[in-house]
């Protein structure tokens, strides 16, 4: 293991800015070109967002983890909230599904997040909470 990260904060938007930005400061050591930094602040920024969003309600209490880790020029990322889960991840990964449309939410973040990611794995638990996973 050559770098390792860890990064928590409470569940309001305006700390999505803190984990980009996190992230982006971490995967610059390895010289990535802006299409690969870009979509690691992408991935990071869809699953912290649906951490707020989704396992959290946006109440400002909850606390949202990033850990990232580096090995050579692979890095592994986690996004983990203790919210409310997800009862059925296999349709909330499916394109297009929200549980949130009066929120105009377009369900494409995980769509969006495993394009991008090598591996991505949502392990999720209902009332125990949610963890993203992926490498690149
Ligand atoms: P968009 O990301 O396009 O704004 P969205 O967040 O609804 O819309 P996805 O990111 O694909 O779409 O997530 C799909 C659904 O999975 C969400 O609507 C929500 O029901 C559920 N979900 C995702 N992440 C979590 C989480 N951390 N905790 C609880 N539910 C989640
Ligand atoms: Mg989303």
């Amino acid at each position: 293991m050559d770098n390792e990260m860890t990064l928590s904060f409470v569940a309001i938007s305006e700390n999505e800015s803190l984990a980009r930005m996190a992230i982006t400061s971490f995967v610059a050591q390895l010289d990535p070109t802006i299409d690969e930094l870009s979509e690691f602040k992408t991935i990071v920024s869809e699953a912290v967002s649906n951490a707020i969003i989704h396992g959290y309600d946006e109440d400002g209490k909850g606390i949202v983890t990033v850990h990232a880790v580096r090995d050579g020029d692979l890095v592994s990322v986690a996004v983990k909230d203790n919210g409310k889960g997800i009862f059925d991840v296999k349709k909330a990964m499916e394109p297009l599904f929200t549980s949130k449309a009066e929120m105009e939410r377009s369900g494409m973040g995980f769509t969006i997040m495993e394009s991008f990611a090598d591996n991505l794995q949502v392990e999720s638990e209902p009332n125990v909470g949610t963890v993203i996973t992926f490498s690149k």
